[in-house]
């Protein structure tokens, strides 16, 4: 093309001795890269998205996929990755999107924090041995608890949701991401104990059965929200906000809008699901109030109601007016969150980090004697069972995870979601893609990584002579500061190692 500015940015290598013509790649791309050309297997590398789908598939190994090998003139302030957009954008106007996560080299705050150790004083536990205890409950709890004569519970207890561990799956709508993938994530998740997330797509009539384990989301476009969609879940949550997308709203494209997806979202087939930024019927603590109370009435008061906001400057005074305004569970995404489909420059540039909001948080409901009355679920990039704990003691009772539950599924972070090509079958809608995920399988290695991550946790706490993870809740005096300045660590309320 004559008058292209952009190189591509990998190139597939194929060895053509080792290559036995099984055409597999061919058919397993789901962005068309491959193809033959006189017996031979040719690639478009500016189609390549380094989804690893060929290499993964191929019999042989006879496919490499590299960088593409172009060197650019060094200039730290006018980075590779900041020519390259302009260059996109002089190609054909518009936002460049993206999906999954920040990939900015802003500082990762998880990594510079590390955990407590018992040693000679205090005895560590080991969880091979003793009874480690994950289980977490969701949920308003009272200040105090009163008993009577007979030892017995007199103070009424408000709506629990109980989590064998305290993790639960980010919300990934049907439509951003396939039937398949919210299924395995549903199946993962009743195995585990613990919750998925609808999304704002709205619950496909197969994963009813998988209602008891879910949250459902009442989002802006209020998509396959009905009396029956909000009694069926575990959980029901009013999304305000996404931490890949603070303060913007959602977009799927008529393509990915199946009759299927239709049908779920109760919207026609082939028009674009637009959820408007902000809920056009709150404009205040007040309205927020509202729909919380509406939705309790609802589903009998029966279920936790959570809000779900995007960690920005002033969370924590948001946070307390949500709590005030009864939410039973408040959920911060920070800016480094996943996402199917975001505009690059607000994924990038808008938000905070989510150490800081949950330290920041935890602290306001304190101060305000609120904070029984809600949980705190953090997410935004929770990577390692060391995040888990981390977040929690930085105060949060549970976290989510999106990139992290998508990755056993096959998911190689390229981004791509948005154009609903991904090879792998999780965020597309193409029928020849979606059926190549296994939903049982997807499940089981989701699973596998769930109970992988308990066990390490378990680990984690005997080191610190814990048995519980309630022990471990904003026990901040469990972390030190590696390579932080004093007003983080104040923010976060950690001391430096050393002291
Ligand atoms: S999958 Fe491997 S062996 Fe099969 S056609 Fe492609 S490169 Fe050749
Ligand atoms: S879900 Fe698919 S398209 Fe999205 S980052 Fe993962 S592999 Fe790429």
């Amino acid at each position: 093309m004559k008058d292209r500015l952009l190189t591509p940015e990998f190139r597939v290598v194929v060895d053509h001795q080792r290559c036995t013509q099984c055409h597999r790649c061919i058919t397993g791309c789901g962005w068309g890269t491959l193809s033959c050309n006189n017996g031979r297997i040719v690639a478009d590398d500016f189609k390549c998205v380094a989804c690893h789908y060929c290499v993964t598939h191929c019999p042989t190994g006879a496919i490499v996929v590299e960088e593409f090998p172009l060197a650019f003139k060094p200039h730290a302030n006018w980075t590779v990755g900041l020519r390259k957009n302009a260059w996109r954008q002089a190609q054909s106007p518009g936002m460049l999107l993206t999906g999954m996560g920040n990939d900015q080299a802003y500082p990762i705050v998880f990594d510079h924090l590390v955990l407590d150790a018992c040693q000679v004083t205090n005895p560590s536990i080991d969880p091979l041995r003793e009874p480690m205890e994950l289980r977490t409950y969701l949920g308003r709890k009272p200040n105090s608890l009163a008993f009577d004569s007979l030892g017995r519970l007199i103070t009424p207890l408000e709506p629990q949701v109980k989590l064998e561990t305290p993790i639960v799956f980010a919300a990934m709508s049907y439509g951003s991401i396939s039937l398949n993938a919210q299924k395995a994530l549903a199946m993962a998740a009743e195995e585990c104990g613990i919750l998925w997330n609808t999304g704002e797509g709205g619950l496909h009539k197969d994963l009813y059965p998988y209602g008891h384990c879910a949250t459902v989301q009442c989002a802006s476009g209020r998509f396959g929200v009905h009396s029956g969609y909000l009694n069926a879940a575990a959980v029901v949550e009013i999304k305000i906000g996404q931490g890949a997308k603070p303060g913007i709203g959602g977009h799927l494209p008529g393509e990915k809008v199946s009759v299927e997806v239709s049908e779920t979202r109760m919207i026609p087939p082939g028009t674009d699901a637009l959820s408007p930024a902000p809920h056009h019927d709150i404009y205040s603590i007040e309205d927020l109030r509202q729909l919380i109370y509406a939705l309790k009435e609802a589903t009998d008061y029966s279920k936790p109601v959570s809000v779900k906001i995007a960690a920005v400057h002033n969370v924590a005074a948001i946070t307390a007016g949500m709590v005030y305004a009864g939410a039973d569970i408040v959920y911060i995404d920070g800016f480094r969150g996943g996402t199917g489909a975001a505009p690059t420059i607000i994924r990038d540039h808008i938000g905070i980090p989510i150490e800081l909001a949950i330290a920041a948080v935890d602290d306001r409901l304190r101060q305000e004697g609120i904070r029984s009355q809600a949980s705190i679920i953090a997410a935004g990039s929770i990577r390692s069972s060391a995040d888990v704990a981390k977040a929690i003691a930085l105060g949060a009772d549970a976290v989510a995870i999106g990139t992290g539950a998508l990755l056993p599924l096959g998911c190689r972070v390229c981004q791509k979601c948005y154009t609903g090509n991904c090879s792998w079958g999780i965020a597309t809608q193409r029928p020849e893609l979606t059926r190549r995920l296994d939903p049982v399988l997807g499940a089981e290695r989701v699973s596998n990584l769930i109970e992988s991550w308990s066990l390490e946790l378990k680990e984690i706490l005997g080191a610190l002579g814990l048995n519980a993870i309630e022990s471990l809740r904003g026990s901040r005096e469990r972390l030190r500061g590696v390579g932080l300045d004093n007003t983080t660590l104040e923010i976060l309320g950690v001391k430096p190692a050393g002291r």
